[in-house]
């Protein structure tokens, strides 16, 4: 996974633009993302799968900036949504309707409808309810929803429980055991065309033996369906690779398809993936500043000017990210920090424990913030959502403008006057 973040003379630079520039031109906290390692890191993908027939569909919740899409799109990436903002964000990008893949597993009717008008590729179904209610969406549309459905193959990715969700008592897809019913109602239904099998098995697996083993399970299924003239055109092994943000040691996406394609040779469904932190984690970044020192008997705190509203990784799962001071502190001592944010949780930090030559004013970079970063941040404590800056070469470019205060309360309304009831 590449990241195109280096030192340089003491100085931290993303591509050849210094992120001391960036902080003092967009201020702090902002998001800041390497185009060059998005291109890298999806071309890994398609160097890696040569010949063999693919659909590399960017899983969108991780960054969905159209910025970021536009890029993909521009590659030749298809796209993974999980709802119809998603979609309508991906239209907007300039991305190709028919490379689309539309999972998550509570979508609604009217978003069922948006996505048959549009004409995606597939649906990923992960219920017989779901089924139901595509096939009479589409009946009123008079049109052919294409579906394949998500199965649950109870792998255990090993990975943190909350983005665990290939195994039995997790909520998503379909039990391998049962999907064979699913597929012979579903070629059935006069509104639904049959066309792939999916899964996901979870995210951050450091190790590849989980997809194979996913892999294998599927094309046993596979297999036992064309024994009922249910031919399926794809495959789709979901997205999950990890990625390094501290020193786990993460197979490589070629690592990946050596293991994979050869399950695969003389088979002629193609191979669709739906990779999101291996592409966005690493060519993102989080600027911050350092507002005030403060030190007790025990601990040294270090307080910035991002949060977990900005933020949520740390808290929600304990995730561990780098940081590192942007520019060398020059006389300043080496202390252990914890770095917390403003926001009134003892839950707020970006990262305990952390080796750091800072004072106040000093600006600190959070790294491999490009996945489930800017995405996942809130107004929580009425704080604007941060600005997203794209670097590409010497270029930079303000991808999506910090909130302003009216944004804050846009679309909110006050009760007239003497409105109170007398009770
Ligand atoms: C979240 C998700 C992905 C992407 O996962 P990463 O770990 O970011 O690669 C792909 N497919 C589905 C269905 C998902 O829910």
């Amino acid at each position: 996974m590449h990241t195109t973040i280096s030192r340089n003379n003491g100085d931290l630079f993303m591509e050849k633009v210094a992120l001391s520039d960036i902080a003092n031109q967009f201020g702090t906290p902002c998001y800041v993302y390497s185009r060059t390692a998005l291109k890298l890191n999806f071309e890994a993908y398609t160097s890696a799968l040569g010949n063999h027939p693919h659909l590399i569909c960017y899983a969108v919740k991780s960054n969905s900036n159209i910025a970021v899409l536009q890029t993909l799109s521009a590659l030749g990436a298809g796209f993974d949504i999980v709802s119809v903002g998603e979609l309508e964000r991906v239209l907007i990008a300039g991305g190709d309707p028919s490379k689309i893949v539309f999972s998550g597993l509570g979508k609604t009717s009217s978003e069922m409808r948006r996505a048959l008008e549009v004409g995606i590729h597939c649906f990923n179904v992960e219920s017989e309810s779901e089924l139901v209610l595509l096939n009479e969406t589409a009946s009123a549309l008079s049109l052919k929803a294409p579906v394949s459905i998500r199965v649950n193959p109870d792998v255990n990715a090993n990975t943190h429980p909350y983005i665990s969700t290939g195994l039995k008592e997790d909520k998503f897809g379909i039990d391998i055991n049962h999907a064979m019913t699913v597929y012979q109602n579903a070629s059935l239904m006069n509104n639904i065309d049959v066309i792939g099998i999916d899964c996901h098995i979870g995210s951050q697996l450091t190790d590849v033996r989980p997809f194979v083993d996913a892999m294998n399970r599927l094309l046993i299924l596979v297999d036992q369906l064309a024994e009922l003239k249910i031919n399926l055109n794809h495959i789709d092994i979901g997205g999950g690779l990890g990625v390094r943000y501290r020193d786990e040691s993460i197979q490589s996406v070629d690592d990946y398809m050596r293991e994979l394609l050869p399950l695969l040779a003389h088979r002629s469904e193609t191979l669709v993936l739906e990779p999101g932190r291996s592409i966005t984690a690493n060519a993102g970044a989080m600027l911050t500043q350092v507002q005030f020192i403060k030190s007790n008997e025990h601990k040294n705190f270090a307080i910035v000017d991002a949060a977990m509203n900005d933020m949520l990784r740390p808290s929600l799962y304990q995730a561990w990210m780098d940081i590192q001071s942007i520019s060398h502190s020059m006389g300043v001592d080496e202390k252990v920090y914890d770095v917390v944010g403003p926001v009134c949780e003892s839950g707020d930090f970006l990262g305990k424990d952390r080796k750091l030559s800072v004072k106040e004013g000093d600006h600190l970079c959070l790294f491999s913030a490009g996945s489930y970063g800017f995405v996942m941040s809130s107004n929580y404590n009425s704080r604007p959502r941060a600005p997203e800056i794209m670097v590409d070469g010497d270029n930079v470019f303000l991808i999506r403008q910090r909130e302003t205060i009216q944004d804050l309360t846009r679309g909110e309304q006050l009760l007239p006057v003497n409105s109170s009831s007398n009770c």
